[in-house]
C-alpha cells in the first residue's frame, strides 16, 4: 500500500545506514544511496547506476522517492530572479524562489502547503493550511532548482509559504540533511529560518545550538498594533519575544534578524521607528525593512520611498544596524503565496 511506503529521502545518513543494516544490506549501500539522493540529486532509483538493478527495483517497491514537477517558471526581466511553482506527488502546489546575488545563489523555500498563521498582509495564509511539507519535499525544492539552473545554491532561506516552526520536526530533519557534510553541505551560517514568533519552538530551536540565523517577523512595536497585523500576537507578547531572542543569542551566539514589513500609514511613522529602535537595541540584532508587497485581497499599501528612507535614517541615528530589502522579482508575483494562489484561481 502506498501509505505504508517510507520516505527514504527524509532519513539522515545514520538512519538510512541502520535501516539498510536491518535489511541485511551492507553499510556502504546506505552511503551510496545517500550520495545519489543528496549529492548527485538523482530523481529516482533508476538513476542510481552503481546499484544492482534488482536492488533498485526492490527500493522502488519499498520506498517513496519524492520528486517535484515544475508547473510554472517565471523569470524576472529586471534581476533574473526566478520563481518556481512545483507540483508535489499528491498534486498540491508549492512555490520557491531563486535569487542570484554577488555572494552566491539563494533559494527561498516553502515549509508548508498554505499556512494557518493568518497574517493580514500575507497571501499564503488566505486559504489556510493544507498540510506540512516533509523534509524530502523541502530538500527537493533546492535539488530541483539546482538541477534546472545547473548552478550551486549557497544560501537557503525558509521564508516561502508556511510557518516553519509550525512544522518543527520536519524542519529540523530538513536542516540536518541540508547542512550534513555527506549531503549538499550548505553551511549552517548560510541558512535562515523565518518565524512569525512561536515562542516555545524558538526556545527549542535555540537549544539545538545550530549556527543558522533566526529571523523574527516583528512588523509592529506594540502588542496592540501587532495584533492587528498578526493573530499570533494574541498568543505571545513582544516582551516574551524579546526575551526569547536574547535566549537564542545566548545559546547560539547568532545575531537575530528582525523583519519589519513597512505598511503605508500603519507601522511606518517616526514614532514606530523610535519604538523599533528601542526594541532593536535590547537584543543583538539586525533589522531588515521590507516594503510591503500589496496583495489584492487587502488594502495595504507600500510606504512612500521617502518615508522608507526616513524610517531607515531614524533607526541608523539610533545606532541600529538596518538594511532595506531589495525587491527582487517585482515583475513576477513577488509576494509570498501569490504565484500559487494566482495559478489555483486561474485553474478554477
Ligand atoms: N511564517 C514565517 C515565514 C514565511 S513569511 C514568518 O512569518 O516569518 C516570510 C516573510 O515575509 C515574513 O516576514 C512575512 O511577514 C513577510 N511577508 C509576507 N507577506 C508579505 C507581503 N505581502 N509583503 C511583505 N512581506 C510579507
Amino acid at each position: 500500500m502506498e501509505q505504508m511506503k517510507e520516505d527514504i529521502k527524509s532519513w539522515t545518513l545514520q538512519e538510512l545506514t541502520e535501516h539498510m543494516k536491518a535489511q541485511g544490506e551492507k553499510a556502504f549501500r546506505a552511503a551510496q544511496m545517500y550520495q545519489w539522493m543528496h549529492v548527485k540529486l538523482a530523481r529516482g532509483f533508476s538513476e542510481m547506476t552503481n546499484l544492482p538493478s534488482a536492488f533498485r527495483a526492490q527500493c522502488a517497491e519499498r520506498y517513496i522517492y519524492t520528486a517535484l514537477t515544475p508547473v510554472l517558471v517565471q523569470e524576472s526581466a529586471l534581476d533574473g530572479t526566478r520563481k518556481f511553482l512545483f507540483a508535489l506527488a499528491d498534486g498540491n502546489l508549492v512555490e520557491s524562489v531563486w535569487m542570484r546575488y554577488k555572494h552566491g545563489n539563494s533559494v527561498c523555500i516553502s515549509s508548508q502547503v498554505g499556512c494557518r498563521m493568518g497574517c493580514r498582509f500575507c497571501a499564503s495564509t488566505l486559504d489556510g493550511l493544507e498540510r506540512n511539507l516533509t523534509p524530502s519535499e523541502m530538500l527537493d525544492q533546492i535539488y530541483a532548482i539546482t538541477g534546472i539552473t545547473g548552478e550551486r545554491v549557497s544560501n537557503v532561506v525558509v521564508m516561502g509559504t508556511g510557518e516553519p516552526l509550525d512544522n518543527y520536526d520536519n524542519l529540523l530533519r530538513f536542516l540536518r540533511i541540508l547542512t550534513d557534510e555527506n549531503g549538499l553541505h550548505i553551511s549552517q551560517r548560510n541558512v535562515t529560518v523565518s518565524t512569525c514568533g512561536l515562542v516555545p519552538k524558538m526556545r527549542q530551536l535555540a537549544d539545538e545550538k545550530l549556527q543558522i540565523t533566526l529571523a523574527l517577523s516583528l512588523h509592529a512595536t506594540t502588542d496592540e498594533k501587532r495584533k492587528k497585523l498578526m493573530p499570533v500576537a494574541n498568543r505571545y507578547s513582544i516582551a516574551e519575544l524579546m526575551e526569547t531572542c536574547a535566549y537564542y543569542f545566548e545559546k547560539t551566539g547568532r545575531r537575530i534578524t528582525f523583519e519589519y514589513s513597512l505598511v503605508g500609514g500603519v507601522n511606518d511613522t517616526d514614532e514606530d521607528a523610535r519604538e523599533l529602535s528601542t526594541l532593536a537595541r535590547s537584543v543583538n540584532c539586525h533589522v531588515n525593512l521590507i516594503p510591503v508587497n500589496p496583495i489584492k485581497e487587502r488594502d495595504y499599501v507600500q510606504s512612500e520611498a521617502s518615508r522608507i528612507r526616513a524610517f531607515q535614517a531614524k533607526l541608523e541615528r539610533n545606532h541600529v544596524t538596518v538594511t532595506v530589502r531589495r525587491e527582487m522579482g517585482r515583475d513576477i508575483d513577488g509576494a509570498c503565496g501569490q504565484l500559487r494562489r494566482g495559478h489555483l484561481h486561474r485553474e478554477q
